[in-house]
């Protein structure tokens, strides 16, 4: 079965997929595309943030009773801080579908030239959609 005879098939998978088109169809006219997380800057998680961290390390060095501390590469101390995209629980609703209270995952809307970003907290069928292409099934 393809895209439009599910959505013919099964009215509130077509209500969802409306809603979820209209604001990823809008975001593409503005040249954004929809891509699973949050980017490291959302986590101040940057460059930037770790070279500051780098910096506070050698500051809290106590003279005469540290050695250097170590130091690891940058994509290291990204990813073990970096979260799982998972956001919990939360009343509100979804930011790209609507969808009623529910457990939130963190999605981005991402456009390249030139560089910027909107995050989003997503239900878990726009999640999977963006993920995977796959269409919820429990509706
Ligand atoms: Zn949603």
């Amino acid at each position: 079965m393809d895209l439009q005879e599910h959505l013919n098939e099964n009215p509130r998978l077509s209500e969802w997929y409306l809603s979820f088109s209209a604001e990823a169809e809008n975001l593409a006219k503005q040249g954004y595309h929809l891509v699973t997380g949050w980017p490291a800057d959302e986590y101040n998680l940057s460059w930037d943030d770790y070279r500051n961290w780098c910096h506070d390390q050698l500051d809290n060095m106590e003279e005469g009773v540290d050695d250097a501390p170590y130091l690891p590469p940058y994509i290291a101390w990204r990813d073990e801080r970096m979260p799982d995209g998972d956001e919990g629980f939360t009343w509100m609703c979804c930011e790209l579908c609507g969808g009623k209270a529910g457990n939130r995952h963190a999605v981005s809307a991402v456009r390249h030239e030139p560089y910027d970003y909107i995050p989003y907290s997503v239900c878990g069928d726009c999640l999977q959609y963006i993920a995977n292409g796959d269409l919820p099934e429990d509706m």
